[in-house]
């Protein structure tokens, strides 16, 4: 860790974490005129690694340095003290103090937990140690992957949801027989609507991919190079490698000790303020506001995680900025399909009506929920032209009532706000660099 000097009178910003909420916190900061020393502590060595490119790079669609989208020069160009390599241990809320491995400590002003999040593993003995599983989330495990990729006949896929489902068009794009593995009754269980979830179902049998559904995994082992995976009734499957992708857990652990309240993630008002002075929080460790129903949830999306750090990073350079939260929305493109979730498609209670049109000539199904008669969330297949008007319908509380299903069902209908849509799906991210600067 690079020596810290706290003699002189100059502040210090304390980073911890370096992916796009880190990052994001580090440019706002220094684009606000921040005067004093900002410093970015990181369990890994260079630049901030962009997760959600990945299956891109896996696909062979963007070359390996496209995952690193801020590049190596930013940190040097303004200045930016860098402790790579040095994951953060502890943190003393009240000494305003980082400890980081290898017994450094940095002092801080202002601090930003930026630590993101881990892939879940099923609790399942032997499969933390095992050669043949994978996870997907940084730079290192993604090579790891690849290299695998490249001698695997087959695999399994543990968890049909948004990343597994785009994994799985990788996969048996390279000729590996892929079976896609899910808990729960549905695919994308999370995301789409019971009534709309067949039709991906069968489109994705239809692209060939094996899907078992309401499969659970219960044991696993390795011989001589392969993987037995256990399921239930004694079904047993054989495969070349295992690929987990059944949700994150925020990384927490160095916090124990202190009194930064935590929730599933980190609880953060509007300022990304902790309920510690000078204590922020942004990006997947962090639990903010949902901005449709006001509660405080983990997002788990890029764009999110770096509107959150840019609100932290004007924060401590002295600015009053307050962000309302995020708007749950996935834009998932995979084997000739976009599909997109917007808002609550499974609101508790109230008077939910759905409201569907589906057009399997063409390709397109879009399906609303209304709870109320106000819009709260949609699943579109095929449809990114209506996204960000739905979008903007939703966090308006526009009621059927209020022109939005006549818009809707009658596309030349004028009574309704165009708005410019507002996504960064990641596979356009994977074509353009605008979204970064
Ligand atoms: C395969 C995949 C596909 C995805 N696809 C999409 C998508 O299509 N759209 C979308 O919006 N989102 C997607 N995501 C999610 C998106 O990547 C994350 O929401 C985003 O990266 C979160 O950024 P973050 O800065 O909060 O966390 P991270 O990117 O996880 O960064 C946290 C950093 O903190 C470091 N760190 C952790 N612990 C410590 C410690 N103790 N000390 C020091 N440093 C530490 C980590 O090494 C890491 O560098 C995807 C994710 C994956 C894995």
């Amino acid at each position: 860790m690079n020596p810290v000097d706290s003699s002189h009178k100059r502040k210090h910003f304390v980073i911890v974490g370096n992916g796009g909420a880190g990052i994001s916190a580090a440019k706002a900061a220094c684009s606000a005129g921040y005067q004093g020393i900002i410093h970015m502590v990181s369990d890994i060595e260079g630049p901030t690694f962009n997760p959600m490119l990945s299956p891109y790079y896996l696909s062979g669609e963007i070359v390996y340095e496209r995952c690193f989208p801020f590049g190596k020069e930013f940190y040097e160009k303004n200045s930016i003290q860098c402790h790579f390599g040095s994951p953060v241990e502890a943190i003393d809320t009240q000494q305003q103090k980082v400890y980081v491995s290898g017994g450094g400590m940095i002092p801080y002003d202002d601090c930003l937990i930026a630590t993101g999040a881990s892939p879940l593993l099923p609790k399942v003995p032997g499969i933390q140690n095992s050669y043949n599983v994978f996870t997907l989330r940084t730079a290192e495990q993604m090579i790891r992957l690849k290299k695998a990729l490249m001698g695997a006949k087959n695999a399994v896929i543990l968890g049909a949801s948004l990343i597994g489902i785009k994994l799985a068009e990788v996969l048996m794009r390279k000729g590996i027989r892929v079976i896609l593995v899910e808990l729960t009754k549905q695919v994308l269980p999370f995301f789409a609507h019971p009534q709309l979830a067949p039709i991906i179902h069968e489109h994705l049998l239809n692209k060939g991919v094996d899907l078992r559904l309401s499969w659970a995994l219960e044991g696993l082992e390795e011989k001589k190079g392969r993987v037995y995976l256990h399921f239930q009734e004694d079904q047993i499957v054989k495969t070349d490698l295992v690929l987990i992708c059944i949700g994150i857990k925020p990384n927490l652990e160095f916090l124990k000790g202190t009194q930064i309240e935590v929730d599933r993630g980190i609880i953060v008002d509007d300022h990304m303020q902790t309920n510690i002075n000078h204590v922020y929080a942004a990006g997947d460790v962090s639990q903010g506001t949902n901005q449709l129903t006001g509660k405080k949830e983990m997002m788990g999306l890029w764009g999110n995680a770096c509107y959150q750090g840019r609100t932290a990073g004007y924060n401590v350079a002295g600015m009053n900025v307050s962000y309302p939260g995020y708007l749950p929305q996935y834009v998932n493109h995979f084997f000739g399909i976009t599909f997109i979730h917007l808002g609550d498609i499974n609101p508790q209670g109230g008077e939910i009506e759905i409201l569907k049109q589906f057009e399997p000539s063409e390709g397109i199904y879009s399906l609303l929920v209304f709870d109320k008669g106000v819009l709260v969330g949609a699943n579109l297949i095929n449809n990114l032209k209506e996204a960000g008007r739905l979008k903007t319908a939703i966090l308006r509380k526009q009621t059927k009532e209020g022109g939005l299903s006549r818009y809707f069902f009658y596309p030349s209908g004028k009574d309704f706000n165009l708005i410019k849509p507002v996504f960064s799906p990641s596979f356009m991210l994977a074509k353009k660099d605008s979204f970064y600067n």
